[in-house]
């Protein structure tokens, strides 16, 4: 890994610890152990269990989209759903990045503004995707945060990695990075 990569690794722990500090019970395991490590509280030690019990039960929050652009609920039904919501928070950090990058694409658009003339602004756009039988279905925004259950964070952090170093895959749990 670059200096430049792990850098931008560094500082996404950083938010994550900050996240963290914040919002315990949205941690994974090994959230909790570097906490513990950093911090030392063993009034928290005991959380782990139900951290885990807590992540693997998490649920998708109720949307309606059978109005929307994508009609994501009609694609989509609750139990595609809950599977979804499941299927994502079994996974360990790393895996949980690269299902987002596989899910969403960005990219950005250079377009004239009429009102300043030349300036030229750019908009960055968001594609988000669910399988259905392997084919990739354009689904809206909330309706994927929603059913996986996520803020907009996760999504972002991921992006942003890969937006620098279009190359790098997330390939180490945040223990593993931590051991080094
Ligand atoms: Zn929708």
């Amino acid at each position: 890994m670059t200096k430049e990569c792990e850098d931008i690794v560094e500082q996404e722990f950083e938010d994550i610890e900050i996240e963290k500090e914040q919002e315990i019970e949205v941690g994974t395991e090994e959230d909790n152990n570097l906490v513990r490590w950093r911090r030392g509280q063993p009034e928290k030690w005991k959380r782990n269990v139900s951290v885990k019990k807590r992540k693997l039960s998490k649920k998708p929050l109720a949307i309606d989209c059978s109005k929307c652009k994508f009609k994501c609920s009609i694609t989509f039904n609750e139990d595609y759903r809950v599977q979804l919501c499941r299927e994502y928070w079994s996974l360990d950090y790393a895996q949980q990045k690269n299902f987002i990058l596989s899910r969403v694409s960005q990219y950005s658009v250079k377009r004239h503004v009429p009102i300043t003339g030349s300036r030229i602004a750019k908009q960055t756009f968001k594609n988000y995707e669910f399988l259905n039988d392997n084919t990739p279905i354009r689904v809206c925004k909330p309706f994927f945060l929603k059913t996986l259950s996520i803020s907009h964070g996760p999504v972002d952090k991921a992006l942003k990695v890969i937006m620098k170093k279009p190359e790098f895959i997330f390939t180490q749990t945040i223990e593993e990075r931590r051991n080094q």
